[in-house]
């Protein structure tokens, strides 16, 4: 987040302050009662949230001012920072961990060094067994932003060997203006990710892959998402340390202030970011999607894929999604495979086809991308 266009957090208190945790502790329990939600879930990330200085004293702040809903706490760390006395806390507060990685160690370590210089992979590995031995019950998840040279099969060993039971493979944060710096052509991830499906497809007891199980749920007739798929999703606020209420942290890379919405925890309950346009796009999709998307015959699956990747400047967020070829192959794809099955019959198996009929070229070539153009959390 630090790299990218927006850089407000230059601005931002680099921890939220007790007087601002109180104020959240407050907004949260208003929240569930303005929406009749016994329960809410509340991911503290960054930045590194395990660098928060006083992590008793947060959680604890929630828990005991949630009156009788139940808050389910969540970190998503880079895993670098789990000793006994965070574990401690955090089986306390049984805040599940999520862990966000970069793949093996001569991936890991190109991008993610120590202070000092040196890869941080054998410190994360350390954390997360540390964990798994001492809470096992508390390792959640891990998420992993696609590096495409990273052979797929590793990739989905490489999670399955560190002992979590679910995992996601990420798109990366690039749009219509800024994917050209990738050098990734239109149709790499797709077989990337089709190559890692099929892998996985095949395993035993394989790790739960959201991106994979959740667009089998809906090529089957679900419709409840993600942010990246599905035309539905919970949708998901952002609080900054400031108190300052965000659409998406991930909209930091289209441009400055996208994700603004000018209200604050002191200004606003948390209610009254779910009106705005732009919070409605991530939740029904329908509403923030152009043309080409709308009209697609994968929207139901696809949702236009997230926002951030459809945003352009001077155009806005109603582009189809930057990674479109992509999403086409995955979706058709599975699809496909499903079709396999021999359960699948009726009204289901002519779905899938019609899903199935929508498989790009593999060989896109470079024009493709033109023509194909057609929770709570806490930082
Ligand atoms: S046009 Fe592309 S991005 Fe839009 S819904 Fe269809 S596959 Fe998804």
């Amino acid at each position: 987040m630090y790299q990218h266009v927006d850089q407000s957090w230059r601005t931002q208190p680099p921890f939220m302050s007790r007087a601002t945790v109180s104020l959240l502790a407050n907004r949260l329990r208003q929240h569930a009662r303005d929406i009749g939600a016994s329960e809410l879930a509340v991911v503290a990330h960054g930045g590194e949230p395990l660098l928060y200085p006083d992590l008793d004293y947060f959680f604890g702040t929630l828990r005991d001012n949630a009156g009788d809903v139940t808050l389910r706490f969540a970190v998503q760390t880079n895993g670098t920072l789990i000793d006994d006395r965070v574990i401690q806390t955090l089986a306390k507060y049984s805040v599940h961990v999520g862990v966000s990685l970069d793949g093996p160690r001569e991936v890991n370590d190109v991008a993610r060094r120590t202070h000092g210089g040196e890869g941080s992979f054998d410190s994360v590995i350390r954390g997360i067994g540390r964990l798994r031995h001492q809470e096992p019950g508390l390792l959640d998840s891990a998420l992993q932003v696609i590096n495409h040279r990273q052979e797929p099969a590793s990739a989905v060993r490489f999670l399955e060997d560190l002992g979590f039971s679910r995992a996601d493979f990420l798109l990366p944060d690039w749009n219509h203006d800024s994917i050209s710096m990738s050098q990734l052509e239109p149709g790499t991830l797709g077989s990337w990710l089709i190559e890692a499906f099929d892998y996985w497809a095949a395993r035993s007891s394989p790790v739960y892959i959201r991106t994979f199980l959740v667009i089998a749920r809906l090529l089957l007739g679900d419709e409840e998402g993600t942010d990246n798929f599905g035309p539905e999703a919970v949708g998901t606020l952002i609080i900054e340390t400031d108190g300052s209420y965000q659409i998406h942290d991930a909209l930091k890379t289209a441009y400055q202030g996208a994700g603004h919405t000018g209200m604050t925890l002191a200004s606003h309950p948390v209610h009254d970011v779910d009106k705005l346009p732009l919070a409605r796009a991530f939740q029904l999709k329908i509403s923030g999607v152009g043309r080409q998307c709308r009209e697609c015959s994968l929207f139901p699956v696809c949702g236009g894929g997230s926002p951030v990747h459809r945003y352009k400047a001077g155009v806005g967020f109603s582009m189809p999604s930057a990674y479109c070829v992509d999403l086409q192959m995955l979706i058709s794809h599975i699809a496909r495979r499903l079709l396999e099955l021999p359960a699948i019959t009726g009204g289901v198996r002519d779905r899938l086809l019609s899903y199935a009929a929508q498989m790009p070229a593999v060989d896109v070539g470079k024009d493709a991308r033109q023509v194909s153009l057609r929770m709570i959390h806490v930082v």
